[in-house]
């Protein structure tokens, strides 16, 4: 049964029994009631009828009193003698009296001669209807006891009445009862149905107030107080998921490898990185660490955090990346009631391959400037401790000590000038650069040592390479130190071919000589700061080992790449490739 129902039987069904159970107890209290008055009445008729009697020791005729006091009463009038005979009845014929029997039984008779008078309620032996008597004493008289009676059928019948009256009313109230228990159990459970679609809209997420009063009643006070509750639970709710989204980009974006496992040991969660960095399988989530980890540092760090010890950031060595270095950090979850503890996983591989490099970098720096330095020193000593006779001699150590010099020179120059590039503070102007001229430049630049070892420079340019979106001084410089290596490391009497082509948006240029080429394993290695590939020519004062990285830096700086490579028939060929602008 709906709701509605429920309420409408609830209350039309306790309507209907008090209504009907007040209507009982009204027509019962009536009856008595009316009973009681005829009663009352009758005493009063019968103790004026004693009085009327009352010194009557001579009766003559007292079947006729009876009925004349009968009419006159408008009741039924007997008149008993001491011994219980019936004298006279208003409502018995003369000829039938003898055949009455004994009145001195009836409960009324015997009550009045106990008291004096005497009332009671019976069906009446003699007329056959509920009748009511009340007998009274009548003092010095043939009468010794005067009854008088009225059958109870006008009470009845009045009772009857009313009680029809009151099923009329009953039903008429029974009707309006039933409208408005129905106006009121359907007013009731629509505000019910809105509440309870209210309800459901919030589970779904749709918080947006309702557009009906819930009212001032019980209900509504509930209705109220369930939708503030639930309003502050649907705030806390949007709260804890823009956290947990902002949490999640958080550890998205980290670099550092977060995992947090409960008091359980169970992955609550982990982040990108720390998934790649331990290798942990999808669904690592819930599982017990020790199940899906494989790296005992990390672990045993993992497992004295949860048993409360007292852990300190140390370096770990991980399974997956046995070349790279991490440090790992392991804090307890203090606050949760889950406990628990948060392990983070910074990788210093790059920190710690930089850190080599400079360390590697300084030990070069100072190499490569003790050895002239060392050299001059020696020299300058020579000269001051025991200068050579001949001045040729002399000369000959000036001038070592000038080429020494030189060196160092270009090696702080070079210094400053990676240091200028590591820094960003040289800026490309780039324009159209006609190659041929540039060449031109270089080659006067070179003229010197080309002519010293007899060696010549061959160009082969596309005639769609022409020119080239470039920073000019840059380029020059590239082409300058591709072109002096080539001059160092070719043989005397070479060629060096010098050529360049387009390939949709970039020109490749390409230098290529006929010397002893670089080893393959050496090729990627050429452009790093001090890289040589012979190291017994370190002391060769002509380079600082630093040309390759410059012209890897510029060539950068426009966006483009550079490459060595073995040149087929002997040589190297370094090939840079520089993309148009824009
Ligand atoms: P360097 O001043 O020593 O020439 P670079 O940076 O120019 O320094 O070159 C780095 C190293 O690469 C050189 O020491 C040399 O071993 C090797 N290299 C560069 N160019 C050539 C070449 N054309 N032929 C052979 N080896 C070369």
């Amino acid at each position: 049964m709906t709701f509605r129902g429920r309420i409408f039987l609830a209350a039309f069904v306790t309507t209907a029994l008090s209504l009907a159970g007040s209507t009982v107890l009204v027509s019962v209290e009536l009856r008595r009631g009316l009973r009681e008055d005829v009663g009352h009445t009758l005493m009063q008729h019968a103790r004026l009828a004693a009085e009327l009697l009352a010194g009557r020791t001579d009766l003559p005729d007292p079947e006729l009193e009876a009925q004349q006091l009968g009419r006159r009463i408008n009741a039924r009038v007997t008149f008993i003698d001491a011994r219980g005979q019936v004298l006279g009845d208003s409502d018995v014929a003369r000829e039938r009296l003898p055949e009455l029997e004994n009145h001195n039984a009836r409960p009324e008779v015997i009550a009045a001669r106990a008291s004096g008078e005497g009332t009671a309620t019976r069906g009446s032996v003699t007329i056959g209807v509920d009748t009511t008597y009340a007998a009274a004493v009548v003092r010095n008289s043939a009468v010794s006891v005067v009854r008088v009676a009225l059958p109870l059928t006008a009470v009845d019948e009045r009772v009857r009445g009313m009680q029809q009256l009151a099923a009329v009313g009953l039903a008429i109230a029974l009707i309006m009862a039933a409208g408005l228990a129905w106006g009121t159990s359907v007013l009731l459970s629509g505000r019910l149905r809105r509440i309870a679609e209210t309800a459901a809209r919030y589970s779904q997420g749709d918080f947006s107030r309702p557009t009906f009063e819930y009212g001032a009643d019980e209900i509504g006070t509930v209705a109220r107080a369930l939708d503030a509750s639930v309003r502050e639970l649907g705030k806390r709710l949007d709260e804890m998921t823009r956290e947990r989204a902002e949490l999640a980009s958080i550890l998205a974006g980290m670099f550092e490898g977060i995992v947090l496992v409960d008091r359980d040991r169970r992955l609550v969660l982990t982040n990108d990185a720390a998934r790649q960095m331990l290798q942990l399988p999808a669904n690592a989530t819930g599982r017990v660490y020790k199940d899906v980890m494989v790296d005992p540092d990390v672990m045993s760090m993992l497992s004295a955090a949860l048993q409360g010890q007292p852990t300190a950031p140390r370096e770990v060595r991980l399974e997956h990346s046995p070349n790279g270095a991490f440090i790992a950090n392991v804090v307890r979850v203090e606050h949760a009631p889950d406990g628990g503890a948060v392990l983070v996983l910074h990788d210093v591989t790059e920190l710690r391959k930089l850190d080599r490099i400079r360390r590697d970098f300084v030990a070069n720096v100072s190499h490569e400037l003790r050895t002239p330095l060392t050299a001059v020193r020696g020299y300058v000593e020579a000269l001051l401790d025991a200068p050579p006779a001949e001045d040729a001699d002399r000369r000959r150590f000036l001038e070592i000590i000038g080429r020494h010099t030189m060196r160092m020179e270009r090696l702080v120059r070079d210094l400053l000038r990676l240091a200028r590039l590591d820094a960003g503070q040289e800026t490309l102007e780039r324009g159209m650069v006609p190659l041929d001229a540039l060449l031109n430049d270089v080659e006067m630049d070179m003229t010197e040592a080309l002519n010293r070892k007899r060696q010549r420079l061959v160009r082969h340019l596309a005639p769609d390479a022409g020119s080239i979106d470039a920073d000019p001084a840059k380029l020059h410089d590239v082409l300058r130190n591709l072109i002096e290596n080539a001059i160092n490391y070719g043989p005397e009497d070479s060629v060096i071919d010098v050529s360049a082509s387009r390939d949709g948006r970039a020109t490749t240029i390409e230098v290529a000589d006929r010397g002893p080429g670089i080893p393959t394993s050496d090729l990627p290695r050429i452009f790093e700061r001090f890289y040589r590939v012979d190291r017994s020519r370190t002391r060769d004062p002509g380079g600082t080992g630093l040309g390759l990285a410059i012209v890897r830096h510029l060539v950068e700086l426009h966006g483009g790449t550079v490459s060595a490579a073995r040149r087929d028939g002997g040589g190297t060929t370094v090939t840079v490739r520089i993309p148009e602008s824009g």
